[in-house]
């Protein structure tokens, strides 16, 4: 009797195991074809709105590689911009690409090459071989200069072109005031810094402005994401659940600067460079002239901010960065910029303890405006129109700066809005008429795979 008992149960288990199995699966086809339909929807709603074409350097996914394991969706550190389209990986936000390369790293079945530009837009970027060297032998490019966005990125390149540059080292015979000479002391000028002293090689690495680069302009405070970073003689820097402030992670870096005594030469800007024969550089800088076997430009995007051109941008209430928001209390603001860093600026200075009237001023419409900006970003701004923390301006753009107050474009009428505070956050120059004037060429780009030696060493 008992063991019939146990048989029925044991055959009741096993049918009801069986359907939970089916009922789980069924479920789990729901969910993908329901995901499925959405990413369509997203490419389609985008296709329409001419947000189809990615401004930087992207994934270019191919099919016949790809086998939908979802592995680079997942590895996107700016949400939902790839997505699997019929077990296929498809970018279905271009324009939200800022070109980490984290889905070209996470592929493993090399379904996806990274390029500059697209058929029909050209990029401008420069010409750098697999080791990060330009068409001048012995000098270097690494770091977002090279077109690749992020700190784990620019770490990385920097500490590449380093190895790379420090194994030719022996070929030349002539003695110069130091091996490698670094310029710009961000991510990238940092960690190439530590690979030049790890291999006890003579350096001088400059920067225009301070240590940190564009991580020491962030925002007090700000959340910085970020993968562990590999720095030579410091080894891997890791930080809890992939985000870290901005004074912290300074603070390691400053850390291991005075573990290793490197020597970083602020406000020394670079001049101009040229070659002495074949083998060494000549470098000027704004405090004297050096000679060196290699050269590594670490120079970052955002040396020079972009103006608007307008009369009065030299008011002291203009700013292209924002770095302490508590600075600015009980004001007139106005945010120009529906990027990131727009977006990022207008949070803070928004916050309720500040007691500040904040005006964002974007050129899009409601549809369009933030397309470059990540989805948090977005979200977070979306959420402050709504609870009229801040007021919106699309469709719009600055025309006067007057010290009290702006005009503001918006359709066919001017706006005048009180004003305390103006800033500005519309991208850099990038530094590529310069670069030409080195001698380095600059290539446009129409969709070309770019291989970089990212996995070696
Ligand atoms: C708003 C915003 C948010 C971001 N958030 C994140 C994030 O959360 N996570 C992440 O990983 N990345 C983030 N990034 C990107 C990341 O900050 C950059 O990709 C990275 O810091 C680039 O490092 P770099 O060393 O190449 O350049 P930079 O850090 O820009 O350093 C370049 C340095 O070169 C110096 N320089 C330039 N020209 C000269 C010259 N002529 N002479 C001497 N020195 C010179 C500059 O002063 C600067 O210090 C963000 C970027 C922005 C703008």
């Amino acid at each position: 009797m008992k063991s019939l008992f146990i048989d029925l149960l044991a055959d009741y288990i096993g049918h009801f195991g069986f359907l939970l199995m089916i009922a789980l699966a069924v479920v789990n086809v729901a969910k993908k074809n329901r995901k499925n339909k959405n990413a369509v929807r997203t490419l389609v709603k985008n296709q329409n709105s001419n947000l189809n074409e990615p401004v930087s350097l992207h994934p270019e996914i191919n099919p016949a590689l790809c086998v939908g394991c979802g592995s680079c969706v997942n590895a996107c550190p700016e949400g939902e911009i790839l997505q699997l389209i019929n077990h296929k990986s498809s970018l279905v936000s271009p324009t939200k690409c800022v070109g980490h390369g984290a889905c070209e790293q996470s592929c493993p079945f090399g379904a996806i090459d990274l390029v500059f530009g697209t058929k029909t837009r050209g990029m401008e970027i420069p010409r750098i071989s697999p080791d990060f060297e330009t068409n001048i032998p012995g000098l270097y490019i690494a770091g977002e200069l090279g077109g690749m966005g992020l700190i784990r990125n620019a770490v990385k390149q920097g500490r590449l072109a380093a190895y790379h540059a420090i194994s030719k080292l022996k070929n030349v015979k002539r003695t110069t005031d130091v091996d490698i000479f670094i310029v710009g002391a961000g991510a990238a000028g940092f960690s190439a810094t530590l690979a030049a002293k790890e291999h006890h090689c003579t350096y001088r690495v400059i920067d225009q402005n301070t240590f940190g680069g564009t991580i020491y302009n962030f925002p007090r405070q700000k959340v910085v994401t970020s993968h562990p970073l590999d720095l030579s003689l410091a080894g891997q820097v890791k930080f809890k659940s992939n985000i870290v402030q901005k004074e912290k992670l300074l603070e390691i870096f400053s850390q291991i600067v005075e573990r290793n005594q490197l020597v970083i030469s602020e406000k020394e800007n670079f001049i101009s460079l040229k070659k002495l024969g074949n083998d060494i550089f000549s470098i000027e800088t704004s405090k004297g002239v050096y000679t060196a076997k290699k050269v590594i430009l670490c120079m970052g995007v955002r040396g020079t901010p972009r103006r608007l051109g307008l009369a009065n941008e030299d008011l002291p209430k203009v700013a292209y960065s924002l770095i302490d928001p508590s600075d600015y209390q009980n004001s007139a603001i106005a945010i120009v910029g529906g990027g990131n860093a727009g977006l990022e600026a207008t949070q803070y200075l928004s916050k309720q303890s500040l007691k500040n009237k904040v005006h964002l001023i974007v050129r899009g419409g409601p549809e369009d405006a933030f397309s470059r900006a990540n989805e948090q970003n977005q979200k977070l701004i979306r959420e402050l129109e709504k609870k009229k923390q801040i007021t919106i301006h699309y469709n719009s753009a600055v025309q006067t700066i007057e010290k009290d107050f702006i005009l503001v474009k918006k359709f066919s009428h001017d706006l005048k809005l009180q004003n305390n505070f103006l800033f500005i956050f519309t991208g850099a120059e990038v530094p590529f008429k310069f670069l030409m004037s080195l001698g380095i060429i600059i290539d446009k780009s129409y969709g070309e795979k770019r291989k970089l030696s990212m996995a070696q060493y």
